[in-house]
C-alpha cells in the first residue's frame, strides 16, 4: 500500500466540506475509516467519517438501471446516452478543480447546459456583482485586521462552523492588534454570539431574514447623511442604527458579511446588493470590506474554473459552441421539471445526500460511493471523494486561495475527472 495512504495519523489536512477549507485537521485513518482527532467540526467529521461501503456493496459498483455492471459497460452506456441527447444538462457538479475542468471539456464537446446544485444561492451574489460590483476582502485579512464585524443573517456558524474560532476569536493577529477589543454586530435571528469568546462587545438587532435588506438600505441612507421619516426600521430604533453608522465610521477595518445560502427568499440578490453598496458608501469616509461567506460541494471551485474558461460561473449553455448565460432559462431544476432537458449528468463527489432531483428525465449519476438514489438512474458510477480518496485542489470561499487536497486512503475508486475522461474516450 502507498505509504501516503497507509493507516496512520495525517496532520495539516485540508477540509473540503465548507468554503473555509480549514487546513489544520488531524485525521486518523484505520482500515479505510477516517476520523478527525484534532481541530475540525461536526460538519467535517460527518464528511470524513462517512463509511466506505464494502467492495461488493451495490452502491460501490457501477450500475445500469439498478443492476451491477462492469465499469466499461457503464462508461459505454453513458457515452451512448450523451451522444444521443439533444439537450443534456450537467448538474450537481460537486467536484474539485480537475473534475470541473473535465466537466467543462465534456460539456463543450457535446454542447451541454451547466448548472451547479448550489446555483440558487450562488446567483444571489453573482447577480449583485454583475449589476454593480463589490469590494471584498479575504479570510486572512479578516483574521488579522478586523475590529468591527457586522453579520447579516441567521447564523453563519451553521454553514461555516469554525468561522469565529479561526477568524474572529483568534488570540493573535499578524500585526499585534488586541483581538479581544473586536466588536460584533449580529443583524438577524442569529445566535452566533454564543460562539464568540473574545469579545464582550456584541450588539444584536433581531429581525426576519426578509428585513435584512431594509436595514442595509436604512444604514446606507444614514451613512449618506439622510434622515429617515420613521422612528423604527424593521423594529430597530433609528437612533441605534445611527450609533452603528458612527461605529462603522470610527472602525479601523470593518467587515460586512453574509452567507447567501441563508437568504432564501424572493429577490434576495437585492439584499446582497444593499450590503455591497453599504460597504462602498462607508469607504467614502472610512475603510470597510465585504466578506461573502459560504460554500459547499465544490461550488466556489466550479465557479472559479467555469469563470476562467467561459466568463460565467454557472447556469450557462455551451450548445451554440459559445457560452450563453441565462440564470432563469438555464435553471437546472426548471429544465428538469419542464422536461426541456432530455438527459441529466449529475455529479456529487462530496456528499451522498446530494442526489439528483426526482424527475422523468433519464440520468447518469457520478456519486460518492454509498449514494442511494431515490430511483435507479440509467447509469450510476461510484466516484472517489477529493481530499479523501484522491488528491486534488479546491477553492476557498474568498476565491483567493486554492487548497491542495490529499489522498488519505486507497479506495480503488476513480475520480470524477478520470471517469469523465473515460466517458469522453467512449464518445
Ligand atoms: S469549518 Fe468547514 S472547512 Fe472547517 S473543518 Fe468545518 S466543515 Fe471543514
Amino acid at each position: 500500500m502507498d505509504t501516503n495512504t497507509a493507516d496512520k495519523l495525517h496532520h495539516n489536512i485540508a477540509c473540503s466540506f465548507c468554503g473555509l477549507c480549514c487546513d489544520d485537521l488531524t485525521v486518523q485513518v484505520e482500515n479505510s475509516q477516517l476520523r478527525i482527532t484534532d481541530n475540525g467540526c461536526d460538519l467535517c467529521q460527518a464528511g470524513f467519517s462517512e463509511p466506505l461501503p464494502p467492495t461488493a456493496a451495490v452502491n460501490r459498483q457501477p450500475q445500469i438501471n439498478g443492476h451491477s455492471c462492469s465499469l466499461d459497460d457503464a462508461l459505454a452506456r453513458s457515452a451512448g446516452l450523451l451522444r444521443d441527447s439533444r439537450q443534456p444538462l450537467f448538474g450537481g457538479l460537486g467536484t474539485d478543480v480537475a473534475g470541473a475542468r473535465a466537466t467543462l471539456q465534456l460539456a463543450d464537446r457535446i454542447g451541454a447546459i451547466v448548472d451547479h446544485m448550489n446555483s440558487a444561492a450562488m446567483m444571489r451574489n453573482i447577480l449583485a456583482v454583475q449589476d454593480s460590483g463589490w469590494m471584498t476582502t479575504t479570510l486572512t485579512e479578516v483574521r488579522n485586521h478586523v475590529d468591527l464585524m457586522v453579520v447579516f443573517g441567521n447564523g453563519i456558524a451553521e454553514r461555516t462552523p469554525r468561522f469565529y474560532e479561526r477568524f474572529f476569536n483568534n488570540a493573535e493577529s499578524m500585526f499585534g492588534h488586541d483581538t479581544r477589543q473586536r466588536e460584533l454586530v449580529l443583524i438577524g435571528a442569529s445566535n452566533d454570539n454564543e460562539l464568540v469568546q473574545n469579545s464582550s462587545r456584541i450588539t444584536r438587532f433581531p429581525c426576519a431574514p426578509e428585513q435584512l435588506g431594509t436595514i442595509a438600505m436604512a444604514l446606507r441612507s444614514l451613512v449618506n447623511g439622510k434622515s429617515l421619516q420613521t422612528e423604527n426600521i424593521a423594529g430597530i430604533p433609528q437612533s441605534q442604527l445611527l450609533e452603528l453608522v458612527q461605529r462603522l465610521r470610527d472602525a479601523r477595518y470593518s467587515v460586512v458579511t453574509w452567507n447567501s445560502s441563508e437568504l432564501d427568499f424572493p429577490h434576495a440578490e437585492l439584499t446582497v446588493q444593499a450590503c455591497c453598496e453599504l460597504v462602498k458608501d462607508i469607504n467614502i469616509e472610512s475603510r470597510c470590506s465585504a466578506l461573502p461567506l459560504g460554500g459547499s460541494n465544490g461550488d466556489h471551485t466550479f465557479a472559479q474554473v467555469a469563470t476562467w474558461q467561459t466568463g460565467y460561473a454557472s447556469r450557462f449553455s455551451l450548445a451554440s459552441r459559445k457560452p450563453h448565460f441565462d440564470p432563469l432559462l438555464f435553471d437546472g431544476e426548471r429544465l428538469l421539471s419542464e422536461q426541456e432537458a432530455d438527459l441529466l449528468l449529475w455529479i456529487s463527489a462530496f456528499d451522498t445526500r446530494r442526489k439528483p432531483p426526482l424527475s422523468a428525465v433519464p440520468a447518469i449519476v457520478l456519486g460518492r460511493a454509498g449514494m442511494q438514489c431515490e430511483t435507479s438512474p440509467e447509469v450510476f458510477i461510484p466516484v472517489a471523494t477529493p481530499g479523501i480518496d484522491h488528491s486534488g485542489h479546491i477553492f476557498r470561499c474568498d476565491s483567493i486561495a486554492v487548497l491542495p487536497l490529499q489522498s488519505l486512503r486507497a479506495s480503488g475508486l476513480l475520480s470524477v475527472a478520470a471517469i469523465l475522461q473515460a466517458i469522453t474516450e467512449h464518445l
